[in-house]
């Protein structure tokens, strides 16, 4: 079984890493830090990139990530060592075309990474996550225009994106949303609302936020559009050409830490008509429908996210039983265990099958609004899964800051939430399979 570290040796072409890199803080090991990385089969359905770059992001989050999470999570402080390394890397320009200064890789490529980032600490993929999707929205639905502004900057991180669809009284009921814009007689829009839970809301520097345009409208969803709001990154009262946008302070969670989640405060933010996605002409009354179809790759991105922390709890259960002895053995040689650690193995295996699947189908161009669901459910809730077997199988320690475990327990549960929670999936699931089974 090879264990984590994967050469770098060959690779550097690739993402630019160099070849020999320091942690940047002292990773002091302990026991808590080594977990293998688990090989379940010699066949490999990666393409020579695609194992390049996965190996190459697995050896960045064993070597700069894992041995960091806990103190970022501890502080609940932005990751910035490891972001500015992510920027160094590429990560933030997977998916935008090379002609506007990223990789131009597929859907299928992007959720292997992710996978990898989030073994290493879904915060760090919560980071690239609200940006992916924004570039996303961009490259589908953008004006030329708009593309030529945001995604250079965005390919280098240089400015990171946010997306903002839930409010404090909506989140599953998008179509609910109270914020709105109107249009001035200048010709720009104002806009006016609270909105909640937006990822990366503070340290963004571009905000893709949904808005009622025609409150009357019937049904509500023909009324609503996106707007690119841009801001000032990291100030909570924007100024000047964005006066009228406001952060108020981050709210506390119980785990998903080092990313910030905010409310966002739009009161009197104007906003010029050509920063309406697609342009004013195309793009009024079009948000929901290019909002839905981000979040369908948004779903496929949650689901590798899931993939990620469950791979990683396999990995530390794997380690621990092997450690820990009981009645005379290794807790590992007792059958209730390798129960446990089977059936893991065989949802993670499931899970990142689906997710590859659903990935794959939205590359190739097909409709993968049902795949991407299935993927998100079964992901986000092996995710879980397999964080409370691996929390089980540490019995006390588990329950100790001391171990891993402990952070992916807090951590876990948002992967049933964000992005449409496992009651909305199952809503899409249904939906979809009678719409293509109709008798
Ligand atoms: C850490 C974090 C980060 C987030 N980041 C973002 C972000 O960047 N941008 C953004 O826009 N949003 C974000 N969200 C919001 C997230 O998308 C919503 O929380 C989610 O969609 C659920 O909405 P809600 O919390 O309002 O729950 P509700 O919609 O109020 O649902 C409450 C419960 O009722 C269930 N339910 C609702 N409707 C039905 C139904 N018809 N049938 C059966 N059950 C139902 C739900 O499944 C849930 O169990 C984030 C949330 C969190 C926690």
């Amino acid at each position: 079984m090879p264990d984590a570290g994967i050469c770098a040796q060959g690779r550097d072409d690739i993402l630019g890493l160099p070849r020999e890199r320091e942690p940047f803080a002292d990773p002091h090991p302990r026991h808590k830090l080594g977990a293998m990385a688990v090989d379940t089969a010699a066949f490999s359905e990666q393409t020579d990139i695609q194992r390049d770059i996965t190996e190459m992001v697995r050896q960045f989050a064993d070597e700069q990530i894992i041995p960091n999470a806990e103190h970022f999570d501890h502080e609940d402080s932005f990751p910035e060592p490891i972001v500015e390394q992510m920027k160094e890397l590429g990560l933030f320009g997977v998916t935008i075309p090379e002609e506007y200064g990223g990789m131009g890789l597929d859907l299928t490529t992007y959720a292997m990474i992710v996978e990898e980032l989030s073994r290493g600490w879904i915060s760090i993929s919560g980071v690239v996550n609200t940006h992916f999707i924004g570039s996303y929205l961009l490259m589908k639905f953008g004006t030329d225009e708009q593309k030529e502004h945001f995604l250079p900057k965005m390919a280098t991180g240089e400015i990171r994106a946010a997306f903002s669809l839930s409010e404090p009284e909506v989140g599953s009921d998008v179509q609910g949303i109270k914020s709105t814009a109107k249009k001035g007689e200048d010709g720009s829009w104002e806009l006016n609302g609270q909105k909640m839970w937006v990822t990366n809301g503070l340290g963004s520097g571009v905000v893709f936020v949904l808005m009622k345009t025609d409150p009357k409208a019937d049904p509500p969803y023909k009324g609503m559009t996106c707007f690119i709001t841009e801001k000032e990154p990291w100030v909570e009262a924007n100024e000047g050409e964005f006066a009228g946008l406001t952060v108020p302070p981050k709210i506390k969670k119980m785990g998903y830490k080092g990313v910030e989640s905010t409310e966002l405060v739009y009161d009197g933010y104007r906003c010029p008509p050509d920063r309406i996605l697609g342009g004013e002409e195309a793009g009024v009354g079009q948000g929901f429908i290019q909002m839905m179809d981000a979040l369908e790759v948004g779903r496929v991105n949650v689901a590798a996210r899931g993939v990620g922390i469950a791979q990683r709890a396999l990995e530390l259960a794997l380690r621990y039983s092997q450690e820990r002895k009981t009645f005379g053995k290794p807790i590992a040689q007792h059958q209730a265990i390798q129960f446990k650690l089977a059936d893991m193995a065989t949802k993670v295996e499931a899970a990142r099958l689906l997710t590859r699947k659903a990935a794959r189908m939205k590359d190739a161009g097909e409709r993968s609004d049902l795949e991407a669901g299935m993927a998100k459910l079964l992901a986000s809730e092996t995710g879980k899964e397999c964080v409370e077997e691996c929390f089980r199988i540490h019995g006390g320690y588990g329950y100790s800051k001391e171990y891993e475990i402990e952070r992916l327990y807090r951590d876990a549960p948002l992967l049933l939430i964000g992005e449409g929670t496992s009651e909305i999936q199952r809503m899409v699931i249904g939906k979809k399979l009678l719409q293509r089974h109709k008798i």
